[in-house]
C-alpha cells in the first residue's frame, strides 16, 4: 500500500523465487502499485466502504491480466479483505491465516501485536481469527497503541527508520512481554524496516510481511492450494 512495503514484498517475493528455482529465475507477477494519498485519508477518515470499493477496481484489473490470486499488501486493508476480489473468483491469501499458521508452527498460545491504530483496535482482524486457532492477541496500551500508529504514517511510509523510534517500539515489545506474549506479531507490513533479526528483543518478531509473501511464493510455485 505505502510503496515502503510494497517494494519490501517485491523484493522478498523476487528473492524466494530466486532462492528456489536458481538461476536468473524472478516472480512472474501483476503488481497494481497504488496512490497511497487517498487510501490513508479515507482510512482516518472511517471511509472504508470507498477504499474496499477503490481496490476492488484494482483487483478485478488485476484478475482480468491473468492473476491467479490476490495477496493485499499492507494487513490493515485485510479489514475489508472480503470485499477485494469479490466477483472474481480469485483466492485472497489473507495475511492473518498466513500469520497464525505461523504461530501454530512455533507452538505460541498467546502473541502480541504491534500494527496500525485500526489493526490493533479491530476485535475481528487478528483476535477473533486467532482466537479461532487456540491463539489469544495483547496489544499495546493506549498511548503505545496511539506511539505505534503514528511511528508507521509520520516516518515508516515515508522511509524514515529513527534509533527514537526503534527504542519506544522495544520498549512497547517488552510491556508487551511482561503481559505473557511469547512474540510479538508485526502486523504492518512496514515495521520490519524498523525491527528485525538483528535487533535484540525480549521476545521473537513475527514479520508479517515475510510470512506472507512467503504464502505467496508457496502458492505460486504450487507449494500449498
Ligand atoms: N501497511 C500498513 C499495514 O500493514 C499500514 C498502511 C496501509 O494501510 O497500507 O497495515
Amino acid at each position: 500500500m505505502s510503496w515502503e512495503s510494497t517494494q519490501l514484498y517485491y523484493q522478498l517475493i523476487n528473492r524466494m523465487v530466486a532462492d528456489a528455482l536458481g538461476g536468473h529465475h524472478s516472480a512472474d507477477l501483476l503488481l497494481a502499485s497504488i496512490d497511497f494519498a487517498p487510501v490513508a485519508e479515507w482510512q482516518h477518515a472511517g471511509e472504508w466502504d470507498r477504499i474496499a470499493d477503490h481496490l476492488n477496481a484494482r483487483a478485478l484489473e488485476l484478475a482480468a491480466a491473468g492473476a491467479e490470486a490476490l495477496v493485499i499488501c499492507t494487513n490493515t486493508i485485510h479489514l475489508v479483505a472480503d470485499r477485494i476480489g469479490a466477483g472474481t473468483g480469485l483466492p485472497v491469501i489473507h495475511v492473518v491465516d498466513c500469520v497464525g499458521t505461523s504461530i501454530i508452527d512455533a507452538g505460541y498460545r498467546r502473541v502480541g501485536l504491534l500494527g496500525t491504530r485500526f489493526t490493533m483496535e479491530s476485535p475481528t482482524l487478528y483476535p477473533e481469527r486467532l482466537a479461532d486457532m487456540g491463539v489469544s492477541v495483547v496489544t499495546p496500551d493506549e498511548p503505545g497503541r496511539a506511539d505505534v500508529h503514528q511511528v508507521i504514517y509520520e516516518e515508516l511510509c515515508h522511509g524514515r527508520i529513527r534509533t527514537e523510534s526503534r527504542i519506544r517500539y522495544l520498549e512497547t515489545v517488552s510491556a508487551l512481554a511482561d503481559r505473557g506474549a511469547e512474540a510479538v506479531i508485526l502486523g504492518c507490513t512496514e515495521i520490519g524496516l524498523l525491527l528485525d533479526e538483528s535487533v535484540e528483543a525480549p521476545i521473537p518478531f513475527l514479520d508479517s510481511t515475510r510470512i506472507h509473501a512467503r504464502a505467496a511464493v508457496d502458492f505460486a510455485l504450487g507449494e500449498q492450494s
